[in-house]
């Protein structure tokens, strides 16, 4: 999957490279989705941000309750059609890119079948070695989090790949890489939860803390990049209004700064790094 947001066109770049390269498969069936076409053929470099989407946030509309919903959007009656394809695929990879700076990391829902999803996808060349997990996002269900990847005892896994700035060549060869990974192990991640490969590190964070701005005036006190480390607890990070925002604790990582948030956008999330994963 990739352009969930339309503006995010590296995925696309990844997803037809594929597609000219007719990858032959040892089994199963792979689907390609380009999600938000008409958000992107909207494109307009002068202002990018625009054609993230055309009524709504795509990748906010996967619970049941907005899909099986009379409400009507450009962006629900497009997961309306996405959606079969979802209910039944066996791992889904849904490929993203950043608008600030930030490293590279996978994230799952917190389902051990998606974190063994990305623990097997993660740490090789050209890949990023951080699995975050999280109890969803501020707003809506993202598409990782459809009742077929969260369902108790259902078999769906997902895992959605944050790959590195948008429309940057470095983004799209992340992206290959984890598709790459992703065909070369598919069998075996979807029958065993894990990969073949021998001894690949990878690191496990949890978001602990979604810090949304409060006033128009929210202001990081520099320009932070995404997966930095704050080593110290009370490391002032942010000025909101008349508060001072600090990490709550040591060794604390800052997941994808907007550097530039509205009053009431998300501004950071802030992650605790939980166990390294060795795979043998
Ligand atoms: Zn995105």
């Amino acid at each position: 999957m990739a352009m969930v947001h339309g503006n995010e066109y590296a995925g696309g770049w990844a997803l037809e490279n594929l597609r000219r390269g007719a990858p032959v498969l040892s089994s199963g069936r792979l689907t390609l989705i380009l999600a938000n076409l008409e958000a992107f053929d909207r494109f307009d470099a002068a202002n990018p941000v625009m054609s993230r989407h055309v009524d709504e946030d795509l990748n906010r509309l996967w619970h049941n309750t907005r899909l099986n919903s009379r409400e009507h959007s450009s962006e629900l009656e497009r997961a309306r059609k996405i959606q079969p394809y979802i209910a039944r695929a066996d791992l889904l990879l849904d490929l993203h890119s950043t608008l600030w700076p930030s490293e590279p990391l996978f994230i799952a829902p917190p389902r051990q079948r998606s974190t063994e999803l990305a623990c097997a996808l993660a740490g090789g060349k050209e890949l990023p070695q951080m699995v975050l997990t999280d109890l969803g996002h501020h707003g809506g269900s993202r598409l990782i989090e459809h009742a077929h990847f969260m369902s108790p005892g259902g078999t769906g896994r997902s895992c959605l790949l944050e790959a590195g700035p948008h429309w940057e060549p470095s983004t799209v060869t992340v992206m290959e890489s984890a598709i790459a990974r992703l065909l070369a192990e598919a069998e075996t991640i979807h029958l065993r939860g894990q990969a073949t490969e021998e001894s690949r590190q990878t690191e496990m964070a949890v978001v602990t803390d979604n810090i949304i701005a409060r006033n128009a005036d929210f202001n990081f006190v520099r320009p932070w990049e995404g997966g930095a480390m704050i080593p110290k607890a009370g490391t002032p990070l942010a000025h909101d209004g008349h508060d001072l925002i600090c990490t709550p604790y040591d060794e604390c990582l800052l997941i994808m700064p907007n550097l530039r948030p509205r009053r009431g956008q998300l501004a950071v999330r802030l992650a605790r790094r939980t166990a390294a994963l060795f795979r043998s």
